[in-house]
């Protein structure tokens, strides 16, 4: 091989991917780390051939022939909840002298890709988890730098502070050297917490709140209510896009869409505008509490944040809360809007949330919405109209969509 070329097929790659808190669960961790486990089978399923195992809080990926999709596998493991970090790593046995030859063709590749004419700085970092091998961590990183210097003398140099790359090495069974550790999202395992049923609008805040509990490893069921005509079907079509983006991470999302037309005219015509919006937040959590019940979730979730909006500050949630019998997570209870977009455009709802088409709730918003509604005065006024009846009928018109 010339001086500087590294034989790619000749090296075995692997992924090495990293556990977050999953680490820290007891006896229960098993269950957990085998949920991991076919969630990343499962994102890796149109990658090719791989096998999945894990030991000692990492796990390993391995191909199976050259088939295998590595960059692809690598964008769809930094999105899988419950892994922190992935690397992709060259393999070979535990002997001393292997370590160094494999150490020396990673080196070249970190010398192709960071060598911009002057001297690149590197540092090494050994862990060793195979307490047999008779040299420690230290003694390994300074011994392999000292190869490594001898055999790139006119393109090497360390630097422990600053350098360009660190070339981690990791002695087990087998021993893993790379250069690179991608971020993943963290978080549990989707599945691994149960069920929860997100009311999912087409704006900003709902797809948020949506990924943030999925990451805390809840499988989805959501819920959207619909008013046709004042809302059109390309509003829907939104919203559905926005539920399979949100899908992407947590194995899919079942979307009950909710025909509330009849529901938001009747309030309109006979509550008192300026409590219109709480009640009708109310009889959405009224439906949306059967509609999780029917779905197995034991949550509902929403995008609310204190004091975004009249229907969201402390007195009205309260009013909200009393609807429904169940727990009503808010992600972004605390959150900024600016955090929320933040968050928006890297999970890459963002850009189809801002699509301008018209949500149920801004077609009826009020003038001027009460901003301390009592519970009392919502129960008198919610009088004035038939809400059992009506949600009875908004339920039996269900339509389902799997996105
Ligand atoms: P988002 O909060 O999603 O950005 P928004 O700000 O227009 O949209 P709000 O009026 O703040 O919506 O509504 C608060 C929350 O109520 C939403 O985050 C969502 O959980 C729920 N919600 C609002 N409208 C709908 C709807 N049409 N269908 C289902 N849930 C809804
Ligand atoms: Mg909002």
């Amino acid at each position: 091989m010339a001086e500087g070329k590294v034989n790619e097929d000749n090296m075995k790659k692997v992924i090495l991917a990293r556990i977050g808190e999953i680490a820290l669960k007891g006896l229960n961790r098993c269950t957990f780390e085998q949920r991991l486990a076919r969630n990343m089978k499962a994102a890796l399923s149109d990658c090719g051939a791989c096998s999945v195992r894990w030991s000692q809080s990492r796990y390993f990926v391995e191909p199976e022939n050259e088939d295998f999709e590595f960059d692809k596998a690598l964008e769809m493991l930094s999105g899988v909840f419950g892994l922190v970090s992935i690397s992709p790593a060259y393999v070979t046995d535990s002997e001393y002298d292997s370590i160094s030859a494999l150490a020396k063709e990673v080196a070249v590749k970190a010398i192709e890709k960071y060598g911009k004419g002057g001297k690149v700085k590197f540092k090494i970092e050994t862990k060793r988890g195979l307490k047999s091998f008779p040299m420690k961590s230290p003694e390994i990183s300074a011994e392999i730098g000292g190869d490594l210097l001898e055999a790139y003398n006119k393109q090497l140099v360390v630097d422990v502070n600053n350098p360009d790359f660190i070339l981690y090495v990791e002695v087990r069974e087998n021993t893993y050297i790379y250069t690179d550790i991608i971020p993943a999202p963290g978080g549990m395992p989707t599945g691994s917490n149960g069920r929860g049923c997100l009311l999912i609008s087409g704006g900003i805040d709902s797809p948020v709140a949506g990924y943030m509990i999925a990451k805390r490893g809840v499988s989805l069921s959501a819920v959207h209510f619909y008013s046709y005509p004042y809302t059109s079907e390309r509003a829907k079509d939104k919203v559905l896009e926005l539920a399979k983006i949100v899908g992407r991470y947590c194995g899919g999302i079942k979307v009950f869409i909710v025909p509330f037309t009849e529901i938001q005219l009747a309030i309109d015509e006979k509550c008192r505008e300026e409590l219109s919006t709480v009640i009708m937040r109310r009889s959405m959590m009224r439906i949306a509490e059967r509609v999780a019940r029917k779905s197995g979730c034991s949550a509902l979730i929403t995008g609310e944040s204190v004091g975004q909006v009249a229907s969201q500050t402390m007195q009205a949630l309260y009013c909200t809360d009393n609807a429904a019998d169940m727990p009503i997570f808010r992600p972004l209870i605390g959150m900024d809007k600016m955090e929320v977009v933040e968050i928006a455009r890297k999970i890459g709802t963002f850009e189809t949330s801002i699509l301008p088409y018209e949500d149920c709730c801004t077609v009826f918003t009020p003038k001027h919405p009460k901003t301390r509604p009592s519970l009392s005065e919502i129960l008198e006024e919610e009088k004035k109209a038939d809400f059992e009846g009506m949600e009875n009928i908004a339920f039996e018109g269900i339509e389902t969509v799997y996105c």
